[in-house]
């Protein structure tokens, strides 16, 4: 925020801002996009010696990364990718406070069986975690070490469970309300398209997190007009909304397109989500990008459904590599050895992290306060 405040009272006084993304690379996040998309460049040396100079940095890194992901799909540990991933996705979990890591199974639009739901209370009761429903209609479990990472989801996988990708910059969920099949006012099965949805853009990695919600009826009970893309069923089929957002500064939705069929819709959606990943600065939410595009939600129409840039067949070609090439991280990890050797807390010591302390509060685990440390130290606990 404050580079944006510096940079636009620099434009106002008539001063030529740089918007290269770093020191490194004189060039957006857009052109190096699009020179490693021409080129098929793979690899993040590759790009830093045929466009680049020094050694990289913490901005071009994660970008360059992500731009990778969404380009060519490869997982992210693999030995060339590994070292430009985010805190979180360098363990594919999410760092907590005291860190530890919390662990998200995807629970595809919130739907999950009594059997799956079992899975996670003995999983969490075995490994000591903290469960907690997260806004994204899953369950989220927390105060898991590194070691014990492969371990819990060797049980989620065999149980079915794939990655959440809760820590990437990537589609999160598609929440949903129970829609047309037990709802007296739903007008569209909102869980099934949810579902479809939530299956198809599963690990789509993207200049920031994606969220998307599905709701049966204008009542918008799943909150869909908050989402980066939410649908609302009407009687004739559904209504794409684009660019919504809660958070630091919510934003609703801007109605994109009235009474889609299924396939429209997701011809639509996938075209959305591949021209935002195509133009978008790096850690830019969809509702900024829109704020910021020229034309705004007319011309995002024009180049969507009119398909005005003749863009459209690629856009789609590329989300189809996306969908066919899906892997579940994790998955993919546990079947690996030498990924697998990363998930030590200490790499001369198999002794658990002393640091980590909890405490028990509402028949759960937290991490203690500093106070409370002090006393369990002092009381030799
Ligand atoms: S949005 Fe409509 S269909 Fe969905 S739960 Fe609410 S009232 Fe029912």
């Amino acid at each position: 925020m404050l580079k944006n405040l510096v940079d636009d009272e620099l434009v106002a006084r008539g001063v030529v801002v740089d918007t290269s993304i770093c020191e490194h690379f004189p060039y957006t996040r857009q052109d190096l996009y699009h020179m490693a998309q021409v080129s098929e460049v793979k690899s993040f040396d590759d790009m830093l010696s045929a466009h680049g100079v020094g050694r990289g940095c913490d901005i071009c890194k994660p970008a360059i990364g992500s731009i990778m992901a969404s380009l060519w799909n490869e997982h992210i540990l693999d030995s060339k990718h590994v070292g430009l991933q985010d805190t979180n996705d360098t363990f594919m979990a999410n760092m907590q406070k005291d860190g530890t890591y919390s662990v998200v199974p995807r629970v595809a639009g919130g739907e999950i069986t009594p059997q799956k739901l079992i899975v996670l209370g003995s999983v969490a009761q075995k490994y000591g975690l903290y469960t907690k429903i997260t806004g994204g209609q899953r369950v989220d479990l927390f105060g898991a070490r590194l070691n014990e990472l492969p371990d819990i989801w060797r049980e989620l996988v065999e149980a079915g469970f794939e990655t959440g990708h809760a820590y990437g910059k990537s589609l999160r969920t598609v929440k949903s309300c129970v829609g047309s099949s037990w709802c007296r006012y739903g007008v569209q099965d909102s869980v099934a398209m949810a579902i479809r949805l939530e299956e198809r853009y599963k690990g789509l990695r993207s200049p920031h997190k994606l969220k998307s919600a599905v709701s049966g009826c204008t009542r918008e009970c799943a909150e869909a007009q908050s989402k980066d893309f939410g649908i609302i069923a009407t009687e004739n089929g559904w209504n794409l909304y684009v660019c919504g957002n809660g958070g630091i500064k919510p934003r609703h939705g801007d109605l994109f397109a009235t009474d889609l069929d299924d396939a429209t819709l997701i011809k639509y959606i996938d075209r959305f989500l591949m021209f935002y990943i195509r133009t978008a600065d790096r850690l830019q939410r969809t509702s900024t990008w829109m704020d910021n595009l020229d034309g705004g939600i007319d011309y995002l129409r024009e180049v969507v459904i009119e398909d005005k840039l003749s863009l459209a067949a690629e856009l789609e070609a590329q989300m189809a590599h996306i969908v066919q090439t899906y892997v579940c991280e994790w998955k993919a990890t546990l079947e690996d050895p030498k990924k697998l050797q990363r998930f030590r807390q200490f790499v001369n010591s198999d002794e658990p992290d002393s640091g980590v302390v909890f405490v028990q509060e509402r028949q759960q685990i937290r991490p203690a306060r500093p106070e409370e440390r002090l006393h369990l130290v002092a009381v030799g606990d």
